[in-house]
């Protein structure tokens, strides 16, 4: 179930990836195309920040390659 947050940014989308199943691909939520962060080519989307907590990887922003909207990734998990 995806949890709402209020909106940190009016021109950003967030993805949670604790809602989603499989390897963690999803599709941007403008374009529609399939984004995997494990795909590390990077051909498909840009990192253009990331937040790290005690060196587990918390927070992700990227920027989709093919429309340019700015996505934050949440919910990675930790193993
Ligand atoms: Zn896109």
């Amino acid at each position: 179930m995806m949890m709402k947050k209020p909106e940190e940014s009016l021109s950003s989308y967030s993805i949670d990836l604790i809602a989603i199943e499989g390897d963690g691909s999803f599709l941007c939520p403008k374009c529609g195309m399939t984004i995997s962060p494990e795909d590390e080519t990077e051909e498909n989307y840009k990192v253009i920040d990331t937040t790290v907590v005690n060196n587990e990887l918390t927070e992700l922003v990227i920027e989709c390659s093919k429309c340019r909207t700015t996505i934050r990734l949440t919910g990675f998990q930790q193993q």
